[in-house]
């Protein structure tokens, strides 16, 4: 059986849930499938502080709890389940729901988000989200004065690190190669910045940590340097991990433009994408600030414009 919907929202982060209580208060009567994991990333966060409307922080699941509820209580349809299938070359789109249940959606609201990659250790994982984090505006406040360690070589580890030098008594700036691939100006800042101590040619391969009940927290990280072929160990109490995003945009490959990273091109100032109808909003379409509240601002732009879509189409 085919199902109508004047706005099909995909994927259920801070953008798709707000892009939900938008759409609903325009009486678009919003569908929202909210895929593998639901409430995105900020469920795999622990103490949010600074989403506002939370003077004391609130935990990451409890804030998209929130928003949920709120989404659902303006009248947005939530339903667990995955989009397997988009054929965006006519309007009404056709998309496939677990393979099964086909969708005609007026418009659509791609909000699928992105990942952070990991070092896929066993330790990065137990300590994620006890001192090991990757986004340092998010977590650097909890590291005020302390000793932290970033890795990766690209614009948004050097970006992290410097933004972390404001606040922490020492940075160690850890990449597996001998010269960053950020851009120059990036690089001329991190080498004028004396807390920032770079440890070229190494590659993670424990991050150390305490356990004390149900109290982890991270003491150091363990290094092999190549160039020496040796080993080192740096104690410490946070480790960032930015070493690159992927979007999640495999389903939209060949329907829709995509940049060279994967990102959704939106035209600029815009949710729009290059299929009129379709708007892309949060971290899918966002490699620069990637923050819950910039996803949920564009899921706000997002439902408006294709309300005004819808309104033009009269
Ligand atoms: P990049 O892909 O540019 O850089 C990833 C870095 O992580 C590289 O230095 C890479 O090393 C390293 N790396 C990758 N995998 C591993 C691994 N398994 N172990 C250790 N190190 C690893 O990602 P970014 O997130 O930095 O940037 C993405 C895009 O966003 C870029 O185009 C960037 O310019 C842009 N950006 C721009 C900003 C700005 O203009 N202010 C801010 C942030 C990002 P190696 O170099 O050896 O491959």
């Amino acid at each position: 059986m085919k199902e109508y919907v004047k706005c099909l929202i995909i994927g259920s982060g801070p953008a798709g849930y707000t892009a939900g209580i938008y759409a609903a208060r325009a009486d678009l009567k919003p569908l929202l499938i909210e895929g593998l994991t639901p409430g995105g990333q900020l469920t795999i966060t622990t103490d949010v502080e600074n989403f506002p409307g939370y003077p004391t922080g609130k935990s990451g699941p409890e804030i998209m709890q929130d928003i949920r509820e709120q989404a659902i209580r303006l009248g947005t349809e939530i339903r667990p389940g995955i989009v397997t299938k988009v054929d965006f070359s006519s309007r009404p789109f056709h998309c496939i729901i677990d393979d099964e249940h086909e969708i005609l959606a007026e418009t659509v609201i791609i909000a699928t988000g992105a990942t952070a990659r990991w070092l896929g250790l066993e330790s990065e994982s137990n300590y994620r989200g006890y001192g090991v984090s990757a986004c340092a505006t998010c977590d650097g406040n909890f590291f005020r004065n302390k000793e932290v360690a970033v890795v990766g070589g690209g614009d948004t580890a050097l970006e992290e690190a410097l933004y972390l030098a404001k606040l922490c008594k020492k940075v160690y700036l850890i990449h597996r190669r001998d010269e960053f691939r950020a851009s120059k100006a990036m690089q001329h800042r991190v080498f004028n910045t004396e807390n920032i101590d770079i440890q070229w040619n190494c590659i993670p391969t424990e991050i150390l940590g305490e356990k004390q009940g149900f109290i982890k927290k991270v003491t150091g990280i363990k290094l092999t340097d190549t160039k020496s072929n040796s080993l080192k160990i740096i104690p410490l109490d946070g480790v960032f991990i930015a070493i690159g995003h992927q979007p999640a945009t495999a389903l939209f490959e060949g329907q829709i433009d995509l940049d060279e990273s994967g990102y959704i091109r939106t035209q600029a100032g815009s949710t729009r994408t290059n299929i009129s109808g379709v708007f892309a909003a949060g971290d899918v379409q966002d490699p620069v600030y990637r923050q819950a509240i910039t996803a949920a601002a564009s899921g706000c732009q997002a439902a408006i414009e294709a309300e005004r879509f819808l309104l033009d189409q009269l």
